[in-house]
């Protein structure tokens, strides 16, 4: 049996020779070939409906229900806080903020564009990445312990009613979408001729790279009272996202942490945070606590490695990145 980069590379030249053989029934986008994308949150979900679009045949594989991923805990604030490359990730937010645009404008999507506040506490620059959200206007005159506050409009996402959609447009652009945990690359290489690795707090593991770690995450779901704007206090990690029927109030950040398991006096915490950035906020009623595992990394991994695609290592900062990083697969695939 052939290693697992030297069975891709025949598979690779396969499309090169029906390319030649068969003229125009397969172009350059390479049309025909199979790509098995490991990953069904919001990374992997993105990617295989960009590869769909270009034709290719996708299939998904995730460990985990579509409706229980990480993905689905994000607040879905388009806000790369803290997110490298910098350069890299001005970018993916400017076309992810691009799509979002076009995605507020589709039924059913959960994507919603609002105005909100990031307070800060500390004197900063306004972000590389200030541009591509556009319209960003600074406010120095907050009272203490803040020293300013950019408020900006952007996408906020409904996370668990834009997965649905996501996972319904994928199934009519024909992907296959399967429940199954892999184990190695290796295990699909016989089924595929391009892997994506998308695996989140996995793919470091089936990269063979042991600088992924969890970022624990615990929100806290309220009744939203009517809120038409999101409030975030960067420094202290608290933000409170109003989705319509509720508000996603947070946060934490807990590196190295796996439980998934809701702590009560975490939950006590955020809503006392949360009260001192929105007065109230504390008295409507609790729907649920949820706990989500960020797959932490200093630098966002995307890049080829013979027939595989790395995509990985985005934190925080998932949704927001999604469709840029999306993007970037996509043309790494048709290369
Ligand atoms: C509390 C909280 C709030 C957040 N708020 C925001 C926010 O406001 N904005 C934002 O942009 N981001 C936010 N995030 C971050 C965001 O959720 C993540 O960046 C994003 O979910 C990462 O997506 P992913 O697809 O890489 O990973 P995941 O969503 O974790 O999906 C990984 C997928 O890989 C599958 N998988 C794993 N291992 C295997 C395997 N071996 N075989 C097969 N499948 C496998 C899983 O089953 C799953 O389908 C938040 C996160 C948390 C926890």
């Amino acid at each position: 049996m052939l290693p697992l980069a030297g069975r891709f590379r025949f598979a690779r030249s396969w499309v090169v020779v029906s390319v030649a053989v068969w003229g125009g029934k397969l172009d350059e986008k390479g049309d025909g070939v199979r790509i098995t994308v490991i990953g069904g949150g919001v990374v992997g979900l993105s990617a295989a409906l960009r590869l769909a679009q270009r034709e290719h045949q996708v299939t998904v594989l995730s460990a985990d229900p579509l409706t229980d991923t990480t993905t689905t805990v994000a607040g879905g604030l388009i806000y790369p806080r803290h997110a490298e490359p910098a350069a890299r990730v001005a970018l993916w937010t400017e076309a992810s903020v691009a799509e979002f645009h076009r995605l507020a404008e589709v039924p059913d999507t959960g994507v919603r564009f609002r105005l909100g506040l990031v307070l800060r506490r500390v004197e900063r620059p306004v972000p590389p990445w200030a541009d591509a959200v556009g319209g960003m206007t600074r406010d120095t005159s907050v009272s203490a312990p803040y020293v300013d506050a950019l408020r900006f409009t952007a996408p906020l996402v409904n996370t668990g009613r834009y997965v649905a959609w996501l996972d319904a447009e994928l199934r009519r652009a024909g992907v296959h979408i399967e429940r199954r945990t892999v184990r190695a690359l290796s295990d699909v290489a016989d089924d595929t001729d391009l892997v994506v690795n998308a695996a989140g707090l996995d793919a470091g593991r089936l990269a063979g790279d042991d600088t992924v770690r969890p970022a624990r995450g615990q929100v806290v779901h309220v009744v939203d009272p009517g809120l038409t704007e999101w409030i975030v206090d960067e420094d202290d990690f608290s933000y409170v996202l109003p989705h319509g029927q509720h508000v996603v109030c947070g946060g934490t950040e807990e590196f190295g942490e796996y439980s998934l398991e809701p702590d009560p006096g975490t939950t006590k915490d955020i809503l006392r945070r949360c009260a001192t950035l929105l007065s109230g906020i504390e008295e409507s009623e609790v729907l649920r606590v949820k706990v989500g595992l960020r797959p932490h990394r200093d630098e966002i991994r995307l890049d080829r490695e013979g027939d595989v695609i790395h995509c990985y290592g985005l934190g925080g900062v998932g949704v927001t990145l999604s469709w840029g990083c999306a993007d970037e697969v996509a043309d790494l695939a048709g290369r």
